[in-house]
């Protein structure tokens, strides 16, 4: 593994790059896209960079996890060739030209984090700027950030592929997320209420009913266990736009507060 946190620094001399960016604090999620990038690529670089622009004025910034050596192993240890671990001053040296997609950002995580995507558009154009992989690998846990970067991606003719890898879960269900350790033990429990109300949902969905209904429902029945939910809805890939009956390339999305902390999930229908 070689950890490089100067851009100028960034130099690979093989033939097909596979870039999984991260903001580290990482687990079996991140890991699996770095062996899939792995299996695909002749050099794959993973960046470990936790972006102050994605996060709103009272998020988690300043105590989102950091654990630089053990996520250096990790990557090792998965067959990451290059950790690109840039200071904020050498990704932000003064104040950045912004990348803003539309549409697909106005609602959902758009609408509860404003800016959120701003941050996040910018940050992965820089990072593929700088890499210049020939894939990227994104996790569909972040369902609307993957339609986001599409987007950008598309828009902006960006010469990249891009590759969108299935949500790893813990034994309960429970996406895996770095935000996770923030959940007491008592909260950690009720967590998997989030992916059993969605499977739920699915089954609905699946058999051609309105969801209007079981959406209703199965809000009132996390608020009954304790979340406080900011989105329960079915939504089409294309504009994220809110449907009452499945179709093709739609998903349940879900985010919600337990405590402090914000969970977010979802499932694709078919
Ligand atoms: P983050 O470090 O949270 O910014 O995530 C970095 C990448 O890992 C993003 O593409 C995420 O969507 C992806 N990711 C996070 N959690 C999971 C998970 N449980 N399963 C699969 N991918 C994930």
């Amino acid at each position: 593994l070689k950890v490089v946190t100067q851009i100028a620094d960034l130099e690979h001399s093989g033939q097909v790059v596979g870039f999984v960016p991260t903001m580290g604090a990482l687990h079996e999620g991140h890991l699996s896209l770095m062996r899939k990038a792995r299996t695909e690529s002749d050099c794959v670089v993973a960046s470990l960079f936790v972006n102050p622009t994605q996060f709103g004025k009272n998020e988690d910034f300043d105590k989102y996890p950091r654990h630089f050596d053990r996520d250096a192993d990790l990557a090792a240890s998965v067959g990451v060739d290059v950790l690109f671990a840039p200071s904020v001053q050498e990704v932000y040296p003064r104040t950045s030209s912004v990348v803003h997609v539309p549409e697909v950002t106005s609602r959902w995580e758009g609408a509860h984090r404003p800016g959120h995507f701003d941050g996040v558009s910018t940050v992965v154009c820089k990072l593929l700027n700088i890499v210049r992989p020939t894939k990227a690998y994104f996790g569909l846990k972040d369902f609307q950030q993957c339609r986001v970067i599409e987007r950008m991606v598309e828009d902006l003719n960006m010469p990249v592929h891009l590759s969108f890898e299935e949500t790893v879960r813990e034994p309960d269900g429970l996406a895996m997320s770095s935000r996770n350790m923030y959940l007491s033990h008592e909260e950690r429990q009720v967590a998997p209420l989030l992916h059993q109300q969605l499977l739920h949902l699915r089954t609905v969905a699946r058999g051609g009913h309105s969801l209007k209904a079981h959406l209703e429902a199965g809000h009132k029945l996390l608020v009954q266990a304790g979340f406080v939910p900011d989105y329960l809805a079915l939504v089409r890939w294309e504009d994220l736009s809110p449907i009452d009956r499945a179709e093709q390339r739609s998903a349940l999305i879900v985010a919600a507060r337990l405590g402090k902390t914000r969970l977010i999930d979802n499932l694709l229908i078919y």
